[in-house]
């Protein structure tokens, strides 16, 4: 049990921080592993490996969704009394705005290993050559981080100037690539999916350009987003010229609780003339927000827990439904779209 990483397939589990967990700890261990649907593949391999060590564990695999390290599953391992939480493909998420302490949670992160057609990294210098993106970015989520270091050298070594960063994106965080936004031409994503780099195509003034290593495609991400912009625009023109009551979605998953938000919208809606109602949702859907406003009637509602869900969920949801950044927008009268907040 000296092994860092497990393979599972094409992905690689570093799993020192687990082993290092079950060698300091000396009684059996009750462990509720937790992964995103796209990387729930890794239980089976993962669990296999733990019922391998010579350690007694009694392991839980949480079939709830998991949006990110945002969105521990606390109430099952609360009910299961596990001893820990393992979460599995992110790192732990920085931007909590308090520490959950009642049961340890170790993060092993996740990476993709598998073979990349030649074909993508010539077509993706085709496509940086063609639009003169001769300075770039190149940033990942965490699973594709070991894939987008070997893009990124092979970039280096073709003549463009790359700036490697080395921390991952998530879909409300790109601080560390937008620093960059007046040195380069463009930013490239190396990630499956739309998700990740539409976000930082609504927070860049630069374009972007996405690499899906699994869709084996070079795309557009700047493309995409004008077309998101657009509507978002119309949400805010909408929200703009209905009523003052507002429903202020306050998150109840781990790390989407974000107090000191709350209470900086709150005021900012309450000085600018709204009434303001503090809804509560583990996880919000278009299910919920029916329910809670065919009993309020409200007139718009502002998403402070995960602020992709205005833009990816809810966008056409019948009444408003603002990022914090869009509401922040409408109310200083801002031209400039802000994301996330
Ligand atoms: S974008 Fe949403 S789900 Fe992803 S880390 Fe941020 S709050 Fe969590």
């Amino acid at each position: 049990m000296n092994q860092e990483f497990l393979t599972c397939g094409s992905y690689e589990v570093y799993i020192a921080p687990l082993l290092k967990i079950l060698r300091e700890t000396e009684k059996p261990l009750r462990i509720l592993l937790q992964a995103p649907d796209g990387l729930k593949h890794v239980y089976e391999c993962l669990s296999l490996f733990l019922s391998d060590s010579t350690r007694r564990v009694e392991v839980y695999l949480s079939a709830s969704p998991s949006f990110g390290a945002c969105d521990l599953p606390v109430d099952e391992a609360v009910v299961l009394g596990v001893d820990l939480i393992v979460h599995i493909g992110h790192e732990k998420y920085e931007l909590a705005e308090y520490e959950w302490n009642n049961i340890p949670v170790v993060y092993l992160p996740v990476f993709y290993n598998g073979v990349v057609d030649e074909s993508l990294f010539i077509n993706l210098r085709r496509v940086l050559e063609e639009n003169k993106y001769y300075r770039i970015t190149v940033s990942s989520s965490l699973v594709e981080s070991k894939l987008k270091s070997k893009i990124a050298e092979y970039l280096l070594s073709s003549g463009f100037t790359v700036y490697n960063v080395s921390k991952p994106i998530l879909g409300c965080f790109y601080s560390n690539v937008l620093v960059y936004d007046r040195e380069v031409d463009a930013h490239l994503v190396v990630v499956g999916g739309v998700f990740h780099p539409l976000g930082l195509a609504l927070s860049s003034s630069k374009p972007v350009v996405g690499i899906d290593p699994y869709m084996n495609r070079v795309w557009s991400v700047s493309e995409e987003a004008v077309k998101v912009l657009k509507r978002r625009f119309y949400e805010i023109y909408r929200a703009r010229n209905t009523g003052s009551k507002l429903g202020l979605i306050i998150g109840a998953r781990f790390a989407q609780y974000r107090p000191k938000l709350v209470e900086y919208l709150e005021r900012l809606a309450v000085d600018s003339g709204y009434r303001v109602y503090r809804v509560t949702a583990g996880y919000l859907d278009v299910n919920r927000l029916v329910a809670i406003d065919d009993a309020l009637k409200l007139d718009l509602y502002v998403v402070t827990s995960c602020p992709r869900l205005p833009i990816d969920d809810l966008n056409e949801f019948y009444k408003p439904v603002l990022t914090p950044g869009e509401f922040i927008a409408m109310v200083r009268g801002l031209d400039r779209y802000i994301y996330p907040w």
